[in-house]
């Protein structure tokens, strides 16, 4: 196969840049971008692109949508930070806002998402001595295969991914890894008395968009309930809009114990993340016992409002069931021998690449991105394809023909 794809010299300059002063803990697309607004981004040289990865799904309404442009520029004049060493006139309207939106009696505030994941697993751990009665040091946390829930030691030490965690030993105990979407695994685990909490992202994102059967997660939640354990629901990208209800957790009514959010839950402004718990939970952890320093400052709070009032304003869960469902049609129409697999839920859809080159699903997107639309491989061959959810049938529809275009010059390019 070649590559017959190039970028400019800006483009170049920006690239050697990062290669040069950047740590290589990323491969990026080549495409360097200077400009965003709603489903759309320019390059530095002004060419435009539909995003279809839109910040892993930080970016469900888009880019720069105004009206967060609008808080972020109010409040970053007002007050931006004041620690939580003293209270501010944001923090508790933005806890109140979301607490009683979701149902929990209580919000912790993080920054990032994997921050409030270790917040979750703290909280499960201090539940199971305080309050299930499992002895000191002994609680365990059960996890799925493949999972995805972020990069510290922590959550690497629980990652089936070789990548995520080649290297970075010693790893920290306390895990018990299951397949993913087996109910019987689960139910086998929950077994061990010591067993706090599960852990399970409703729609493996990462992984390549494995959607579980229907009745896992309502089964799932069931067994934990039977057990005494912690139903966690690992919500950063399937939550707020994306899967095509506010929560994936939705689709069986099942309530998690514990809810994490973040990536949309600031519109792309700035890491903003949360859990959600009620007091039996949430109030095992007292003051000083955990905390971050931006955690739950006043910008990040009018912003994480206005992020979930647009959602909301904006019905962009109903909007990525349909155009999601519409999507995922017009691509089954497509007769591409390299497609091997469509899937997905809402907005959050993959395209798996059957293609002898292991290169391929890169090719692709290169292909793509030549034609005005950036997506990415995840673990070689899957293409994750969620665009923001404020975009219109009438781009998905152009969406689609420069997939197939893509497909088209893709077919031409691999019979070389
Ligand atoms: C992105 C993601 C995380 C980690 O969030 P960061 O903000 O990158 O730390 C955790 N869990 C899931 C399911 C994610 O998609």
């Amino acid at each position: 196969m070649i590559d017959v794809h190039s970028t400019s010299q800006l483009a170049d300059y920006f690239i050697e840049l990062e290669e040069q002063y950047g740590a290589h803990n990323y491969h990026p697309l080549p495409v360097v971008l200077a400009r965003g607004q709603g489903v759309y981004v320019w390059d530095v040289d002004g060419k435009r692109y539909y995003d279809f990865l839109s910040g892993y799904s930080a970016l469900n309404q888009g880019h720069c949508h105004p009206r967060l442009v609008n808080v972020l520029i109010d409040q970053a004049q007002k007050l931006t930070l004041t620690s939580r060493a003293f209270y501010n006139d944001q923090l508790g309207v933005f806890e109140q806002f979301l607490s009683q939106l979701f149902g929990y009696d209580k919000v912790l505030p993080m920054n990032t998402g994997v921050e409030a994941v270790e917040t979750a697993l703290k909280l499960a751990r201090r539940w199971a001595y305080e309050v299930k009665g499992i002895p000191d040091g002994k609680a365990k946390i059960v996890v799925c295969e493949n999972n995805f829930h972020g990069r510290t030691l922590n959550v690497i030490s629980f990652s089936t991914d070789p990548q995520a965690k080649h290297g970075f030993g010693p790893y920290i105990p306390g895990y018990v890894i299951i397949p993913y979407n087996d109910l019987a695994a689960l139910e086998k685990a929950l077994e061990d008395p010591h067993v706090a909490a599960f852990l399970v992202e409703p729609i493996q994102g990462e992984a390549g968009v494995i959607v579980p059967d229907p009745g896992y997660l309502s089964g799932t939640k069931a067994l934990c309930e039977a057990h005494q354990v912690l139903f966690i629901a690992d919500e950063i990208q399937t939550g707020l809009g994306r899967t095509g209800k506010l929560l994936c957790c939705d689709y069986e009514q099942v309530k998690p114990d514990i809810l994490i959010l973040g990536k949309a839950l600031s519109g792309g402004m700035m890491p903003i993340s949360a859990v959600l718990a009620d007091d039996e939970v949430m109030l095992t952890i007292r003051p000083g016992e955990h905390g971050s320093t931006f955690g739950g400052n006043p910008l990040a709070s009018r912003i994480a409002r206005e992020a979930i009032q647009i959602i909301l304003d904006e019905n962009l869960p109903q909007r990525a069931a349909e155009l999601g469902a519409y999507f995922r049609d017009r691509l089954q129409a497509f007769s591409s021998p390299h497609i091997q697999t469509i899937r997905g839920k809402g907005l959050l859809n993959a395209i798996v690449i059957q293609h002898p080159h292991p290169d391929a699903a890169w090719q692709l997107c290169l292909l793509m991105r030549d034609r005005g639309l950036l997506a990415k491989p995840t673990h070689g061959d899957r293409i994750r394809l969620a665009p923001p959810l404020v975009i219109t049938r009438e781009q998905i529809d152009e969406c689609l023909a420069i997939m197939e275009d893509s497909l088209k010059a893709f077919e031409q390019i691999s019979l070389n």
